[in-house]
């Protein structure tokens, strides 16, 4: 097991929220133990921020936009101090990704890797601020019209646990990109790096009040933050009954919203795939991060004559999958916290007592604490495409497998769930390549691969229940704004 070096950091800290450019304190006082999901130990703290909080943090953020520099700031300038922020977590990586692998209990691997998607995010802003530009349009003679792209004001950034330091970048790049100042309230279970990000953030010469921190429990800083009539944009990761939440919230004030709500993404394995490329791929997608990301690929649809060939390829990994603590930083590491354990271990035992085959099962290593909240990978076959475990979004290490017959059943049943997030296509079929990628309902599909979180380039976001609006790439930078139209009559 590993050198336990990494169970130190950050270790009886108490945070600071950060409110125009300061450290504070909940007003109240009250404070949020912070727990490692490695051991369940409580290692530092968090204010608990109540509306009070969410009021003093948006009236911070209203001022910075209203009178401060930030939103009238030549694109360029903004666009330096994005690409600083980059700089400035490249030099604090192996911090911020510490901090995150305790946080989270995320291996320590994964966490360098959330570091570098992070720093990809602020770069990518960076450099894309002065590159967005409106349009004219041909109008009535005597007249010129012409579009411009202007920020939304102040926005609500609403973040989740599983990858805190990336959704974070995302949020932050896009909507600081395009002028808007910030409220961010990451989730209680995983608060820590956003308050070291807003702190690199002010080092960087992003003006105080532009992004602004609070730290407390959803249903009363978020809910306070979604529902505040200053809020003009909110942007929200999450569960899909917590998004229907903050979209209430929201349209009180009749706001826009973006909202990223999770998946049930299938890949679909035809006979003709290159199989020995697909396994580990297959294999990553659910097991990256213990299988709580929005775009795990939680289901496999194998075709027939290859199923049993897949299946027991699948089952000989998934037996050598080990889970343990972030610094062991092995295959995956412990999820969240209990109620997520107990959520996953639930939905396991309720298919296992409905008679659906266990395939393989990974294991806990010994030596891992057993105060700590581990789940041991299980790999589900022959799954009724009906089953709760088919449906219903786990976000644990648990993946389903389904036999099919061609192409228009896998198209079926790739389609048939709420949701439509990410999906993978694995044939070496040209035509089929296309034609399927086509039809399957999803933001982002991938042929002969699979990029669960990556790729920050290419725009992300869902159909049906995994929600509307779209982050990451340019298109994230349209979704932080809106058009405004000029008219000049010259005569
Ligand atoms: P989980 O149920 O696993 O905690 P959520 O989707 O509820 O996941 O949490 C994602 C984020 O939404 C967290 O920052 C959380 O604090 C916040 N949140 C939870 N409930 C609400 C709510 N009613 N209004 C606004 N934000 C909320």
């Amino acid at each position: 097991m590993g050198t336990h070096l990494s169970r130190t950091v950050a270790e009886g800290r108490a945070f600071m929220q950060l409110v125009d450019g300061r450290q504070v304190d909940a007003l109240s006082g009250e404070r949020i133990d912070v727990l490692s999901p490695s051991d369940g130990k409580v290692f530092a703290s968090i204010p608990a921020a109540g509306k009070a909080d969410v009021d003093r943090a948006v009236q911070s953020a209203a001022r910075a936009f209203n009178e401060g520099p930030w939103s009238r700031m030549p694109a360029v300038e903004r666009g330096r101090c994005l690409t600083r922020l980059f700089q400035l977590v490249e030099k604090h990586g192996d911090e911020l990704a510490a901090l995150e692998s305790r946080d989270t209990g995320k291996p320590i691997r994964q966490g360098k890797g959330d570091v570098t998607g992070a720093m990809r995010y602020y770069e990518f802003y960076g450099g894309a601020c002065d590159k967005i530009h409106g349009d004219t349009i041909p109008f009535l003679d005597g007249y010129t019209a012409l579009t411009l792209r202007e920020p939304h004001g102040v926005v609500a950034g609403i973040i989740p646990w599983n990858y805190p330091l990336q959704i974070l970048a995302r949020v932050v790049g896009a909507a600081l990109a395009m002028g808007n100042t910030l409220v961010v309230k990451p989730a209680e279970d995983a608060s820590l790096t956003t308050i070291r990000i807003a702190e690199l953030a002010l080092e960087a010469g992003i003006p105080a009040g532009v992004f602004n921190v609070i730290t407390g429990y959803g249903r009363d800083a978020g809910a306070a933050l979604s529902a505040h009539p200053l809020i003009d944009y909110v942007t929200f990761t999450g569960s899909p009954l917590t998004g229907t939440a903050i979209q209430q919230a929201a349209a009180t004030n009749n706001r826009g919203v973006t909202m990223e709500l999770g998946g049930k993404s299938p890949q679909i394995v035809f006979a003709d795939a290159d199989i020995e490329a697909a396994l580990p791929v297959l294999v990553n997608a659910i097991i990256q991060n213990g299988g709580q990301t929005c775009s795990a690929g939680s289901r496999v649809l194998i075709e027939k004559p290859v199923y049993e060939r897949v299946a027991a390829a699948l089952a000989e990994r998934f037996s050598r999958l080990v889970a343990g603590p972030h610094d062991a930083d092995l295959d995956l590491g412990p999820l969240i916290n209990s109620r997520q354990k107990e959520k996953v271990a639930g939905m396991v035992a309720a298919a296992e007592e409905a008679g659906i085959p266990v395939l393989a099962r990974g294991s806990i290593h010994p030596d891992a604490p057993a105060s700590g909240y581990y789940q041991e990978p299980v790999l589900f076959g022959s799954v009724d495409p009906a089953a709760t475990i088919a449906q219903e979004e786990i976000f644990g290490p648990v993946l389903s497998l389904f036999p099919f017959e061609g192409e228009e059943q896998a198209i079926k049943l790739a389609n048939g769930t709420d949701f439509g997030l990410v999906a993978g296509v694995w044939t070496k079929d040209g035509g089929r390549q296309h034609r399927v990628a086509k039809r399957v309902r999803a933001g982002q599909v991938f042929v002969n691969g699979y990029g669960a979180g990556g790729g920050i380039e290419l725009p992300f976001g869902g159909f049906k229940k995994s929600g509307h609006g779209r982050e990451k790439g340019f298109e994230a930078l349209y979704d932080m704004s809106a058009t405004k139209t000029i008219v000049f009559n010259h005569g």
